[in-house]
């Protein structure tokens, strides 16, 4: 039997196994059995012991409530945690009521008192899978709150990366999925990163992707994920909601000071959000659905798998870090400058192996012969390429070859070790030569068949039958074959051991023997070939790490050589890197867009381009549909992108202040399929864009606001456009339909408007692709509609209509002219869209609204038309509200 006091306490330690319980007795925070042993020790204080009814006397310690701080202090610093036990009910007749109020924890102690003053207070989430990590931590005096991914493709890689996080975050205390009961019991395959702070093992539950989800759902009060810019890093996100299930057991005071959370890349990487990776068509282009017209398909011309995916991840993760980047142009340059080098290197790489997966297969102990002896052929071909690189006596190049080993060992090891798969020996794996007990055994084997064969001439001989054979049968080993009509000359030393249709098998003593030397020789030359072959595996499986090194290497040989090729052969040039802001492209192409005009014979009409944070920081783009908009707005990105990566650009020039991070919103794409509305979408990205972007930041906005109605739109843009010049101020490109927008925004500071240059002859639109200062007034969507292949009738008929209400405009301004123009300005006033009745022009719309036929357009013929009546019904309220704005019965005004 216990007392009630007893059972409480039990029932409180229970729920808090790992942490020492102070449990509140009045002045006192006292501490029974296991814990009070703990404490005396960790703070110096008296162990005694107190009687606890039948139970008898069970250890204790306390101490005073008053001094609390200081021991708890003491505790967290040995890295114990607490679970503070408070007294809920004021103490009477009776139990008193007692409720654990806080569990503090080494990383979730916010209390000045117990923290030293000049440091962050860190408390960190690892969540490993076998493909890496994520990172989750938070400052809990900051409220400073972010996550980020280790994905380096190779899990000892991704370990080493984090490991670094780590020591740079300094967590006082890291939570790790228990062990136990983890989703993936290999999560730690690959170790557990070490990490400063005090390991805390989590349930592993608090880590589930969708419960993470939720929980940082909930927390926000969002819908989605997307502006953290982590919605599509599951382990990020995973981290991220078990530092709030953490928080709120043991620190639920701490949360509200969670306000946002930051994604961040930690290794001199810029972070490519999804969004922006898609916009500008890095890997794969979503109009044609594949990679053909992607940038990596225009600059992809590697000759090696390694070189293919070390590409591909380079163009996702260009780099910040200047003189990081201006190694790999002085590396491009070198193959640029020097056409013979580059030729004779593609060659060379043209039939170079798989280096990486051939080590890893050999690493897992599954390669094949044929696949090791690959391996040597490529190793066998570092030695050329080393010299190739060396005596083209550039230092760039003298860098790369330094990180070529030829690994001449393991080169030598198969070469020696392992047979190539032909003819007869096709099961054989290792070589004559390699091994003498080996050898010894195959020769034993190979002399006792010879053997067996010599016997069967020997036999027939003897025994006088021409037809006798020595055949050999899985179940009765050797036998020699003679056919019935034979039987009558079989020796007296044959014995039957199997009968035929046609034949009966004989062994002699002689064969039998021969044969259990083959049989036993076979059975030890598989066993040692298998040794000998797992031996070889492991030689090179221990080599990996060079092996993998310079496979790294002739990777990035392959990378740099393709890049100058692709260079030479579209005119690309060097860019100049600066650490200021400022980016000036004089002649800028879209490489892709180039490259597919290339292909049909039309030329790419280049563009210049001028950021930077002072004058030029907003550029506002206007112009048709079709001008050539958004061309331009991906190119800027794409040459800035290019630099950073490290390869040439297309221009005559570029000059780029760098870039720490490009945000992209680009068009009103449907992500229906993602189950969010675009508009819903547009807005999520955009979110992303104004919490994530910093000075040194570079973005492209195409038709933001294009996805809700027109003054929401406008409004929403606008707003977009004043947070960006005035708080973000990062370099900006901006391109919108809304004509107002531009006329508007074009007076704030930072901002130039610009608009892409039509030419106009009887008609006739041209567009000229070309940038220009100033905005456009028209949209030219009759032009647009034509080309787009709307039937001429429609096409006329548009046309009749924009000229009669291009003269009713006329007139009307003029009957505005000369009206007094009290009413001038009166912009910010709300708009209700209600046509007066009988207005002429609104029942033309009306006609040829109800006259479209919506059947026999296609969508795009439909958007045109739209947005030709849209502009027509603007421009109609626009004029019809200055003109009847006094007086009327209906309230109409202008955006
Ligand atoms: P917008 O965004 O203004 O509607 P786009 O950028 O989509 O226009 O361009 C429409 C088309 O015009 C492109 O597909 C491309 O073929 C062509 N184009 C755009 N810019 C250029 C240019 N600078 N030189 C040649 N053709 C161009
Ligand atoms: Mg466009």
């Amino acid at each position: 039997m216990v007392t009630p006091a007893r059972r409480q306490y039990l029932d409180i330690k229970a729920q808090h196994p790992d942490a020492i319980l102070w449990f509140r007795m009045g002045d006192f925070y006292e501490m029974f059995d296991e814990d009070a042993k703990t404490a005396a020790q960790a703070l110096h204080i008296t162990l005694t012991g107190r009687p606890f009814g039948k139970d008898g006397r069970v250890p204790m310690a306390g101490v005073p409530y008053h001094a609390a701080h200081s021991y708890l202090a003491r505790l967290l610093r040995q890295g114990f945690r607490v679970a503070i036990c408070e007294q809920m009910s004021e103490p009477g007749r009776g139990l008193v009521d007692r409720a654990v109020v806080r569990v503090v924890t080494p990383g979730t102690v916010a209390e000045p008192a117990l923290l030293p003053a000049k440091e962050n207070s860190y408390l960190a989430v690892l969540c490993p899978s076998p493909a890496g990590y994520g990172i989750a931590y938070v400052d809990v005096t900051t409220g400073e709150f972010a996550v980020s991914e280790f994905l380096d493709g190779d899990p000892a890689l991704s370990r080493v990366a984090i490991e670094n996080d780590l020591l740079r975050i300094g967590p006082r205390e890291c939570l790790v999925p228990k062990p136990e009961s983890s989703e993936d019991p290999d999560a730690f395959a690959h170790g557990q990163p070490q990490t400063p702070g005090h390991i805390t093992p989590y349930d592993a539950r608090y880590f589930g992707l969708e419960t993470a989800t939720d929980a940082l759902r909930g927390h926000f009060g969002v819908v989605s994920l997307e502006a953290f810019g982590c919605a599509h890093s599951p382990l990020a996100i995973r981290a991220a909601g078990a530092i709030l299930a953490y928080l709120g057991e043991t620190n639920a005071m701490l949360l509200p000071l969670l306000t946002g959370l930051r994604t961040y890349v930690a290794d001199g990487t810029m972070h490519l959000d999804a969004a922006t990776r898609r916009n500008l068509e890095l890997h794969w282009t979503g109009r044609t659905q594949t990679a053909a017209h992607s940038l990596l398909g225009t600059l992809d011309g590697t000759k090696t798998a390694m070189g293919g995916r070390l590409l591909r991840r380079m163009l996702a993760q260009p780099l910040t870090n200047r003189a990081a980047i201006e190694e790999r142009l002085d590396a491009v340059e070198a193959f640029v400058t020097r056409t013979t080098l580059r030729m004779q290197t593609l060659a060379l790489l043209a039939g170079f192996g798989d280096m990486e997966r051939l080590t890893a297969r050999a690493r897992q102990e599954a390669a094949i012969p044929r696949e090791l002896l690959a391996l040597r052929d490529a190793l066998c071909a570092v030695p050329t390429l080393i010299e190739m690189l060396h005596d083209a006596a550039s230092p760039a190049l003298d860098t790369l070859a330094a990180r070529l080993d030829p690994c001449v060992r393991v080169a030598d090891l198969i070469g020696r070790a392992v047979l190539a798969p032909e003819g007869k020996e096709a099961c054989r794996r290792v070589r004559p030569g390699y091994d003498n007990d080996f050898d010894t055994l195959v020769h034993t084997a190979m002399h006792a068949r010879e053997t067996i064969a010599a016997m069967e001439t020997a036999e027939r001989e003897r025994t006088g039958i021409r037809s006798l054979k020595i055949k050999y049968n899985s179940v009765f080993g050797y036998g020699i074959e003679v056919s019935r009509p034979n039987l009558l000359h079989v020796p007296d030393d044959y014995r039957r051991t199997q009968t035929l249709t046609h034949a009966e098998r004989f062994v002699t003593p002689e064969l039998k023997e021969w044969e259990a030397t083959i049989l036993h020789a076979e059975e030890r030359i598989t066993t040692r070939e298998e040794e000998l072959y797992r031996g070889v595996l492991r030689d090179i499986g221990a080599a990996a790490p060079v092996l993998l090194g310079t496979a790294r290497a002739v990777a990035h040989v392959d990378v740099f050589c393709a890049l100058a090729d692709r260079a030479v052969q579209h005119r690309y040039v060097r860019p100049t890197l600066a650490d200021d802001t400022t980016l000036r492209i004089v002649a800028g192409r879209h490489p892709v867009v180039e490259a597919s005009l290339a292909n049909t014979g039309d030329t790419f009409i280049p563009n210049d381009a001028m950021l930077d944070t002072e004058g030029h920081q907003l550029l506002l783009l206007t112009g048709p549909n079709m001008a050539g908009k958004s061309t331009y707005l991906r190119q800027v990105a794409l040459i800035v992108l290019m630099a950073q990566v490290g390869s040439f650009v297309p221009a005559e020039s570029a000059r780029i202040g760098l870039v720490d991070r490009i945000f992209t919103r680009i068009g009103a794409q449907d992500d229906l399929a993602a189950g969010a509305s675009t508009f819903l979408v547009e807005m999520m990205e955009t979110a992303a864009i104004l919490r994530h972007a910093t000075p040194r930041s570079l973005i492209v906005l195409d038709e933001v606001g294009r996805g809700t109605g027109t003054d929401d739109g406008v409004a929403i843009a606008r707003a977009v456009v004043e947070d960006l010049v005035g708080r973000v101020q990062a370099r900006t490109l901006f391109a919108t339909h809304y004509h107002d927008l531009a006329e508007e925004s074009g007076r704030l500071p930072g901002v130039q408007v610009a608009s892409v240059a039509v030419a106009e002859e009887d008609g006739e639109v041209t567009f000229l692709h070309r940038i220009t200062p100033g905005a456009m007034s028209k949209s030219y969507g009759i032009h647009v509609a034509r080309l787009a292949g709307l039937p001429p009738h429609v096409v006329e008929r548009a046309r009749e209509l924009l000229n009669r209400r291009d003269a009713e405009n006329a007139e009307q301004a003029q009957r505005k002219s000369n009206r007094n123009s009290h009413d001038a300005d009166k912009g910010a006033q709300s708009s209700v869209l209600i046509p007066p009745k009988g207005h002429p022009e609104s029942a033309v719309l009306l006609d040829d609204l109800t006259a479209l036929d919506l059947a026999r357009m296609t969508p795009l013929e439909a958007i045109a038309v739209l947005g030709r009546l849209q502009d027509r019904a603007r421009e109609t309220l626009h004029h019809d509200g200055e003109t009847a704005y006094n007086g009327r019965e209906w309230a109409t005004c202008h955006e």
